[in-house]
């Protein structure tokens, strides 16, 4: 009989429908506060930040919320992406387990950053912004918005921390062939990026200054110009559940339930996206998928940090939010997958792990390279660093099920290729990485900084 490796939907099965995860949560993802008064703060007050759109997605109780046609045509682009069987990593694992993943990595940019990058762009359109400003790490986040910002006439300025933007050329150079207006940060064109400058005038930057040169351009603005972030926030997670409603559309045609569904987290976005539609079965529909959300050891926010009330960025211009958190003034170190280095994490994401609903597992760089390369090998596709977090913890729990002789069902978000990061496989093929586990002392030294807050 034949074998089928992917499952493929037609555009007319894209969903028109995100899932807001809101009217479902067991336990509240706690207030959002102002970084001064450290009081919540009023919608009002967001909306100066970010589209209003947005902010009404975030506090919406809706449980399904229109995807405006807009945007819908330009996910027509590269959506529905492919569900596939990874039966050559099976058998390489000789496993009984049936492992599945669904590819993100086939979008224009490269990565599932796009699904709410599109959607972000149009409700900024929507209310005649004149552009967004935003902060990337890796890059990935600052070439997403970039396009977007294109396809709907926005200028898009974009800080990028300066080690990046330095060893980086080529995601510089894809941001600007989209029309994005590239400065390394921290830098001159801000206070709080001449502040930084001045404690330290080697700074090789982080993600949190570049986030605080980004609010401080949007407010300064006087409106023009809002803030856009590629993860954490709840209207970002949303926008992401396309990926899990396809999957589950999917998993229908293959005739299968997934035992278990992985994605990695930096921000919680795609391992959201991805898994929010099979949470919300196992609220309602009687399933007990295994939920598992995969972070660095470098960086590892959910399994060792503290869940408190802690500012978004290094500077303090964010808002203070309820996470699991490593210090807001946690620098980590250079490990490859630069878009799993933020030091909090989705609060939704935070407040479901807590109260015991989904799970988390922190892996070793070189484990995570060792199944980027075998399933390189095996499916084809050279993964992203941060999906590898994905596919070695899939690979780990198929060799489990090995073990036990049991036929479970896995999947997997990849979500994205790694097509720009081959400095990483080489430094990988040539010996040069190491393991890197947080010390002890560094995580409580960085936890002293935590805001006071009283609720
Ligand atoms: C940014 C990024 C991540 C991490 O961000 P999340 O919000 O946690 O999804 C993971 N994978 C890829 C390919 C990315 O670009």
């Amino acid at each position: 009989m034949d074998q089928q490796y992917k499952y493929l939907l037609d555009e007319k099965d894209l969903p028109r429908q995100w899932y807001n995860i809101n009217p479902d949560m067991p336990v509240s993802p706690g207030p959002v506060l102002h970084p001064v008064t450290k009081e919540p703060v009023s919608p009002e007050f967001l909306m100066k930040l970010f589209p209003e759109e947005f902010v009404k997605q975030a506090v919406s109780m809706e449980r399904y919320i229109d995807i405006p046609e807009p945007i819908r045509e330009i996910y027509k682009l590269w959506r529905p992406t492919p569900l596939y069987r990874a039966r050559r990593l099976e058998k390489a694992l000789d496993t009984p387990a049936h492992i599945y993943y669904k590819y993100e990595g086939t979008s224009p940019v490269g990565s599932h950053k796009l699904n709410t990058a599109v959607a972000q762009a149009y409700y900024g359109k929507l209310e005649g912004l004149k552009g967004f400003t935003t902060e990337t790490g890796a890059g990935q986040w600052g070439t997403a918005l970039s396009f977007s910002c294109g396809l709907f006439d926005l200028e898009c300025i974009v800080y990028m921390v300066k080690v990046s933007y330095e060893q980086k050329p080529y995601r510089r150079s894809v941001m600007q062939t989209y029309g994005g207006d590239v400065t390394p940060s921290p830098s001159t064109t801000t206070k709080s990026g001449r502040a930084a400058l001045e404690r330290d005038p080697n700074t090789t930057g982080s993600l949190g200054m570049a986030i605080s040169e980004a609010v401080e351009v949007a407010v300064e603005s006087g409106g023009e110009y809002k803030y856009s972030l590629g993860s954490v926030l709840g209207p970002v997670l949303m926008h992401q559940t396309v990926i899990g409603l396809e999957a589950l559309k999917q998993f229908e045609m293959a005739g299968e339930y997934p035992d278990i569904a992985i994605g990695c987290v930096g921000g919680g976005s795609n391992f959201s996206g991805f898994a929010f539609p099979f949470l919300y079965n196992n609220f309602t529909a009687g399933k007990s998928t295994r939920l598992i959300a995969v972070e660095p050891t470098a960086c590892p926010t959910l399994t060792r940090g503290l869940y408190a009330f802690d500012y978004g960025d290094t500077a303090k211009m964010a808002p203070i939010v309820k996470m699991h958190t490593l210090g807001h003034n946690f620098v980590p170190p250079g490990i490859h997958a630069g878009g799993l280095r933020y030091h909090g994490m989705a609060p939704h994401l935070c407040a479901l792990y807590d109260h015991g609903d989904i799970e988390a597992v922190a892996l070793h760089q070189l484990d995570t390279f060792k199944s980027a390369v075998l399933f390189a090998q095996s499916e084809g596709i050279i993964a992203a660093p941060e999906s590898s977090h994905a596919i070695c913890a899939a690979v780990n729990e198929a060799l489990a099920c090995k073990e036990e002789g049991t036929e479970k069902v896995i999947a997997f978000n990849l979500s994205g290729h790694g097509h720009l990061d081959l400095a990483a496989y080489d430094a990988y093929l040539g010996d040069e990485l190491r393991n890197y586990e947080y010390p002890d002392e560094l995580i409580k030294e960085s936890l002293k900084s935590l805001p006071e807050v009283k609720l």
